[in-house]
């Protein structure tokens, strides 16, 4: 038995005719699992298949990104500071995941505490890209992504704090759906920077990722920041959607003339194409995302201390010894993240960077709820790059800062957005994506479903 190119919906529609079993589904997964993990690094911890074929998912195995916490699973944050770490609860997505009869397939590599846009982040290793080897996955949840793109998972969780899932799923030629701020419980989660992240979806459709999403939305008491939002199916057959011009000219030449097509092909399927020139805060974006993050992110991994959480220090001369032999165990870029936000955060530097951050977010906000006014969706393309060869982005962390500049918007707004692949460079391809005003998660799911048959650019064999 094949699966290869499966969508969960056919293996859930087949598990119901009777012509696949859960365990054979489970089976598959696993194994090819563990044949490609050696050389695509996908996945930190991979679980035996335990299948109780029950609930609408049957008991199937789904990937879950490893800063996402597992009852009694391994969940490391791709970091040194938790590789021993087992949390004794379910983050509420996971147990949402269970109750349907989902279970968990392994824990996927990232970047480390989620910091990063290629997946070279993580102490266990970069994850290659299955599409090129030599090539970055996009991160930071390069391992659901790569473990979906190469069918080691029907489908899998992720964290989008400014692009995490969209990014990879870009980068791999799948879906990768970021929900609205609030819209899945983040309980759970290890933080990064709480006020921007969610729980997001990676999946071969947007079917598939609407299938998971429903399961897992919803408000939870265990997380005051989260909401409900409207899951009824939108009527929308022709969309209007609305092209930030300002946005696409960041991007680079292939990455344009691949996008300019999808357009055509959307228009002359009956979308509804309009042009704004200029966002007018499009230079802003990166600078109020970075600070903001970094700020969050400062005090959020305060708690890595040793003694709360992270590895005993076996020997110090005196408190701060002990602290700083304890926060030894971050990587680079998550150090260099720290000292920056503590910097933001210190008197006298606040004022300057991190309130000015917010004022900006705000303002950013502001203008992109009024040009979306009318329209059912805006659309840009999601990276303004092609994936990079593995190393480029440690050698210069800039490239995968810059890398971002397209995705952050919605971390910012709080919006729903959804990649999905519209064009096909070499072996790569160029993911375009579908924003939209909070809590409308349904009506982009639509947009891009509707976008997707169109354009047809990824046939994922069996639908
Ligand atoms: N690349 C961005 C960052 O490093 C986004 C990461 C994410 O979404 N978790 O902050």
């Amino acid at each position: 038995m094949n699966l290869e190119g499966y969508t969960l919906q056919l293996i859930l529609r087949e598990i119901e005719n009777g012509s696949l079993s859960p365990e054979d589904v489970n089976e598959f997964y696993y194994k090819r699992s563990v044949e490609l993990n050696s050389v695509l690094n996908a996945y930190i911890t991979l679980l035996e298949p335990r299948s109780r074929a029950e609930g609408d998912l049957k008991g199937i195995a789904i990937a879950i990104k490893d800063n996402i916490s597992t009852k009694g699973i391994r969940t490391t944050c791709a970091s040194k500071m938790l590789e021993n770490y087992v949390p004794p609860y379910d983050a509420t997505a996971v147990s949402s995941l269970k109750k349907h009869g989902g279970s968990v397939l392994g824990k996927t590599n990232m970047d480390e505490f989620a910091m990063g846009s290629s997946g070279e982040n993580s102490a266990f290793g970069p994850t290659r890209n299955p599409l090129n080897k030599e090539y970055v996955t996009g991160g930071s949840s390069s391992g659901s992504a790569a473990a979906v793109a190469a069918d080691m998972a029907p489908i899998a969780l992720g964290s989008d704090t400014g692009g995490s899932v969209r990014a990879p799923a870009s980068f791999t030629g799948i879906v990768g759906f970021k929900p609205s701020y609030g819209a899945i419980s983040r309980y759970g989660l290890i933080a990064y920077a709480n006020s921007l992240e969610v729980i997001g979806i990676l999946g071969k459709s947007v079917e598939d990722v609407k299938i998971l999403f429903k399961m897992i939305a919803g408000k939870d008491p265990m997380d005051s920041t989260s909401i409900n939002v409207d899951l009824k199916e939108k009527n929308i057959s022709k969309p209007n959607i609305l092209v930030i011009k300002s946005f696409v000219e960041l991007s680079s030449e292939e990455v344009k003339k691949e996008f300019y097509n999808s357009i055509g092909k959307l228009e002359s399927a009956g979308f509804g194409i309009s042009y704004v020139d200029k966002f007018s805060l499009t230079d802003y974006m990166l600078s109020s995302y970075y600070t903001i993050a970094c700020a969050e992110a400062s005090t959020n991994l305060s708690r890595y201390d040793g003694i709360r959480y992270g590895p005993k220090v076996e020997s110090a001369s005196n408190w701060r010894d002990y602290i700083s032999k304890a926060r030894s165990f971050f990587g680079p870029e998550v150090k260099a993240r720290i000292m920056m936000g503590t910097f933001i955060l210190s008197a006298g530097y606040y004022e300057t960077y991190y309130l000015r951050a917010l004022q900006l977010r705000k303002m950013i906000k502001q203008e992109f709820e009024k040009i979306i006014s009318g329209y059912d969706a805006v659309y840009v393309p999601t990276m303004p790059v092609l994936p990079w060869k593995i190393g480029k982005a440690i050698e210069d962390p800039k490239i995968a800062y810059a890398a971002d500049v397209l995705t952050v918007l919605p971390n910012l707004t709080g919006s729903p957005a959804i990649s999905i692949p519209v064009g096909k460079v070499r072996e790569f391809f160029v993911g375009g994506q579908f924003i939209g005003l909070r809590a409308e998660d349904m009506k982009v799911l639509k947009v891009a479903a509707i976008a997707e048959n169109v354009l047809q650019v990824k046939k994922n064999g069996r639908n």
